[in-house]
């Protein structure tokens, strides 16, 4: 039998008589805020109710605003209080936890013995995956090679991705199911990399090579339920790294699965506001498709919403694929891959632009990002100007005229620092010293005239926006070398590294209007840390640690400091 539940809704009064300040549910005093917002750019105290904050001021003015027994007090006892990070360019999902992380690894001997330990709780034929490696970071600085992993992985198929997503190295076992030998040519925008004595692979697959893959795993039987419960898990591990990294937001690049979302929100523990986009594509019934999405997920919603069309029209500098003008310094047999024709590209960027689509192309190379730069101008001459607010994912390197172009045509770089300081290992020996003067060029962007959108491109980095800040000011490594930093006029200081990780992303995704500022009718989306980044010593800035994460003016993390 049914049961039926009668809901009793008793309307709460709340005391706006005459004279009454207004009640917060949540305020934070005595906090050396941070607003990002020019008109009113410091404060001590925020107050908040609902989703929404009501007030900004002082520990004063606020205090009047707490109602005894249910307001609920945060003394931030002269900590620094920022806006909820918001990460423009993030590959968001389940964690897994069987994934091999390689990240930071210096002895490729770690690699080796990582393999082995999770072939031991593997099955034979079931695959193992990991990566995150970068080989400029070994030792040895040399490209990994198959013998590093095939003696003890006879019996499992093996991928272990590049940190950048644009290399993989794979075993033996992979290459034979895939059935990749020496005769095996490179498909159009790949390359199967080949021992230069022998022509034998050596098991690093770059960019459309790596669509060859066949692993031929044998998959352990989960039941639809336990693969499902799985994921859920994998869900929850991610949300609560990103509470606890102080990520309010992030925006992803391509695809994901409204309905997990959607799962999550039901359930309560959506503790981010995510954007999810789609490829993009000239195919005009998946352009209607989306459509239908961006209706159901509308840009006025503030937590699950439809961003924008992505495309890639390179690789990476990294793996010598970023599409280049002039040959790669260090291999002048290569200029980098083009991931589609130039008309095509055009093509797709001009049918989506008129169809009223934000779109995002990944651009590393100089050439890259002229093509995609002439892509969006090539939409307005079509489709008349409108704020369309285009992205370019990564905007890395740029030829000098290029740079102003961007905020000629209203095109959003979205950058991430961290890749400057990961990419400054090699950039310079793979496209000389001339070339680097346009590279990660935030100082030059902004003075043009752009808006910069900050953000990770993890899990290629790591999600702590603490690096990304780090690497902004600094352009030094993570362990902090000696001197100026690499290109140092690029640098920019700690308020610009925060803005752009606020409003700036904020403004990517057309939501400036209510998020990325601590200021009265904005979202309450707001952090505290327990440094205080505008005045430590750079050392200090990535052990920087969040002590409060609020979302929405609930508070999702506490460090219990
Ligand atoms: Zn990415």
């Amino acid at each position: 039998m049914k049961k039926i539940v009668f809901v009793l809704l008793i309307p709460i009064v709340m005391s706006a008589s005459c004279g009454t300040q207004e009640k917060a549910d949540l305020v934070i005093i005595n906090g050396k805020v941070l607003t990002i917002d020019q008109d009113n750019p410091s404060a001590e105290a925020i107050a908040m109710k609902g989703e929404y904050i009501i007030a900004v001021g002082s520990t004063k003015k606020i205090s009047a605003m707490i109602e005894d027994g249910a307001t609920e007090v945060i003394d931030a006892a002269g900590r620094l209080v920022i806006p909820g990070f918001n990460d423009a360019h993030v590959h968001f999902g389940p964690l897994d936890p069987d994934f091999i992380e390689l990240r930071y690894t210096t002895d490729p001997a770690v690699i080796t013995e990582k393999v082995k330990a999770q072939i031991a709780k593997s099955k034979p034929g079931e695959l193992i995956r990991g990566g995150h490696w970068v080989h400029e970071l070994f030792n040895d600085k040399k490209w990994p090679t198959k013998e590093l992993i095939d003696k003890v992985s006879p019996d499992n198929p093996v991928i272990l991705n590049r940190a950048d997503g644009h290399s993989t190295l794979v075993n033996s076992y992979v290459l034979k199911q895939s059935g990749i030998t020496k005769d095996t040519p490179d498909p159009f925008g790949g390359e199967i990399q080949k021992d230069p004595v022998t022509g034998e692979p050596t098991g690093i697959l770059k960019d459309a090579a790596m669509d060859l893959i066949k692993t031929g795993e044998t998959k352990t039987e989960l039941s639809a339920e336990e693969e499902k419960e799985k994921e859920w898990q994998g869900y929850l591990l991610a949300l609560k790294e990103a509470r606890e990294y102080g990520v309010t937001s992030v925006q992803n690049a391509g695809w994901g699965d409204f309905n997990a979302y959607e799962r999550l929100q039901r359930e309560g523990e959506l503790t981010l506001r995510i954007d999810l986009g789609a490829p993009l594509t000239a195919d005009e019934t998946k352009l209607g498709n989306y459509i239908k999405l961006q209706k159901k997920y509308p840009d006025e919603g503030n937590w699950i919403r439809f961003g924008y069309l992505k495309a890639f029209s390179d690789g990476s500098i990294g793996s010598s694929t970023a599409l280049m003008f002039e040959p790669y310094s260090d291999n002048p047999s290569t200029s980098g891959l083009a991931m589609w024709q130039y008309d095509e590209l055009e093509e797709m960027v001009v049918k989506a632009d008129k169809m009223g689509f934000q779109i995002g192309v990944h651009a590393i190379g100089d050439k890259a990002n002229n093509w995609v730069l002439n892509a969006f101008e090539k939409a307005i001459e079509v489709n008349g100007t409108r704020e369309s607010r285009h992205r370019i994912e990564h905007s890395q390197t740029l030829q000098l005229s290029d740079i102003p172009r961007f905020a000629q045509l209203g095109v959003i770089p979205s950058m991430q620092p961290t890749h400057c300081i990961s990419d400054k290992l090699f950039y310079e020996k793979r496209v000389g010293y001339e070339r680097c003067l346009g590279t990660y060029a935030w100082r030059s962007l902004i003075n043009a005239g752009s808006t910069l959108a900050f953000g990770t491109d993890y899990q290629v980095e790591p999600l702590n926006p603490m690096e990304g800040l780090y690497a902004a000011v600094s352009r030094k490594d993570r362990l902090g070398e000696e001197g100026e930093g690499w290109f140092p006029e690029q640098k920019l200081s700690m308020e610009e590294a925060i803005k752009y990780y606020t409003l700036g992303s904020a403004y990517a995704q057309f939501m400036d209007d209510r998020k990325g500022m601590i200021k009265p009718g904005y979202l309450a989306d707001i952090v505290i840390v327990d440094k205080d980044l505008m005045t430590i010593p750079e050392a200090e800035i990535m052990k920087t640690k969040v002590d409060y994460t609020i979302v929405g003016g609930k508070v999702v993390y506490t460090s219990g400091n």
